[in-house]
């Protein structure tokens, strides 16, 4: 007899309607207008995006219908496989299930074109042109690149510089769908002509990054920005991945006692997880929801909850969020899209709520985990989604060594073949382990603007 691996649902079952957590959350967090310090509003937020996107980042309605089209294009690669990783929990010698629901399989290889297909068509329908945007890694980039090139819409992209040299595949690969992928800091614009002019060869960062983005967006009325993770919407997007998860855990006769996924903005973790802690507040089964960050940029583990910028320009609107202060430019690291400084503000409400527990996890200890699943499941790993195997592993180990079973489901956000050279390393043991620059939050902290206006601390 064949032994259950793989649970897949039909294109028919792709989710009618993202769900929205604002909609369950004993408390949402606000957003404040940095020039006013009032609560935003959609206006404040229209000279960056378009209205349908403005409107659902601050809907707390519980469900959003998803456009035909969009969904169309959604069965393209969706439902996306859940797994049993059967071969890794022998390979662990626990009697823990552990199940991965893989977003490897979409055209750029990641979770990100969940978002990036809706944002391209809303934005698209409002007459919008061109749509500019920061990444990291690449991951980003290339998922709205492909998104673009789907609707017809030029797509520029603020490329960290540190990353840019490193991994020169994913430019080519945001070359190939039509985009143009400029390093930053770069000299078009102000917030990277002020970093250029203190540091000349600056390594950039996720802040400065979406700075440069926002800055261009503000001041093109036909240019709209394009955010990868963090924002409501974005996470809004991507809760097919867990409304899908819900599915295949019914399928498979099971339900997970854990759920761990990998948070650099927060947006994988939010899509996987969110519909379950939903399902818990509205009064169904209770859920561990572990969020894996790395150690050299723990903003869930070591940041301060307060109101912050997302971008080290000041354009975005203040978040109350995990934060290591957006002037923090974080140690280089093989896992680039965990490489920001803020959080998520849903994720943090949740944190806070105590529905989430935060880890940090090293760059060695995940690549091991990263290869050890390689070897027992096939897929190669983006560095990232290697956070969430160190995690998942953790729990199989310790299920173990309690003698009891329990479920675990893990996100694989990504595949991690234009990676290989942070394998490389890892396989030949020259990778080194992070640092925490604590001298370099501490500083970072002492900027935030919260503390300029002390009376958004006591909301
Ligand atoms: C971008 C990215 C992440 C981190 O972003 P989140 O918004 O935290 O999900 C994780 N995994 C992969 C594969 C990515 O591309």
């Amino acid at each position: 007899m064949i032994e259950r691996t793989k649970y897949l649902l039909a294109d028919e079952d792709t989710p009618t309607a993202w769900y929205n957590l604002a909609a369950d959350l004993p408390e949402l967090a606000p957003k404040r207008n940095p020039g006013t310090g009032a609560d935003i509003t959609v206006d404040d937020l229209l000279p960056f995006v378009c209205r349908d996107i403005a409107e659902q980042e601050l809907s707390t309605e519980r469900y959003v219908e998803i456009p035909d089209e969009v969904r169309q294009i959604y069965t393209q690669w969706r439902p996306s496989p859940l797994v049993r990783a059967r071969r890794l929990e022998r390979a662990l010698d626990t009697p823990a299930r552990i199940y991965y629901k893989y977003e490897g399989g979409s055209p750029a290889g990641s979770h990100k074109p969940n978002t990036a297909i809706p944002q391209v068509y809303y934005n698209k329908a409002a007459g919008i042109t061109q749509l500019v945007t920061e990444t990291g890694a690449g991951q980003w980039g290339s998922s709205l690149s492909f998104a673009g090139a789907y609707f017809g819409v030029d797509v520029r992209v603020y490329m960290v510089r540190a990353s840019f040299h490193q991994k020169p595949y994913r430019r080519l690969l945001m070359e190939t769908y039509g985009a143009t992928c400029v390093p930053s800091p770069s000299e078009d614009t102000e917030t990277g002509r002020k970093r250029l002019a203190e540091r000349a060869e600056h390594p950039g960062s996720l802040g400065i990054a979406t700075g440069e983005a926002m800055e261009i967006a503000f001041h093109n009325p036909h240019v709209n920005y394009a955010g990868g993770s963090v924002l409501n919407h974005v996470l809004l997007h991507q809760s097919v991945i867990g409304q899908e998860a819900l599915a295949q855990m019914a399928l498979a006769d099971d339900y997970p006692d854990v759920v761990v996924g990998c948070a650099g903005g927060g947006s994988n973790l939010g899509g996987l997880t969110f519909p379950f802690i939903g399902e818990q507040l509205r009064g169904g089964r209770r859920v561990r929801v572990v969020a894996a960050e790395p150690a050299a940029c723990p903003t869930l583990t070591r940041g301060r909850l307060a109101f912050d910028f997302g971008d080290s320009g000041g354009f975005s609107p203040l978040f109350r969020m995990h934060t290591l202060g957006n002037d923090f430019v974080p140690p280089s690291m093989h896992a680039g899209g965990l490489r920001y400084h803020g959080m998520s503000p849903l994720v943090s409400s949740a944190v806070e709520a105590g529905l989430i527990e935060p880890v940090a996890l090293r760059q060695r200890a995940c690549f091991e985990a990263g290869i050890l699943f390689a070897r027992n499941e096939g897929i190669v790993p983006a560095p990232e989604s290697t956070h969430a195997i160190r995690g998942a592993i953790a729990e199989a180990l310790a299920a173990k060594e309690e003698g009891r079973p329990r479920t675990i489901l893990f996100g694989l956000s990504g595949h991690g073949h234009f990676d290989l050279a942070a394998y490389e390393q890892a396989l030949a043991g020259t990778l080194e382990d992070d640092i925490y620059d604590a001298a370099g939050v501490e500083a970072a902290l002492t900027n935030l603007p919260a503390q300029e206006r002390p009376a958004l601390l006591d909301a």
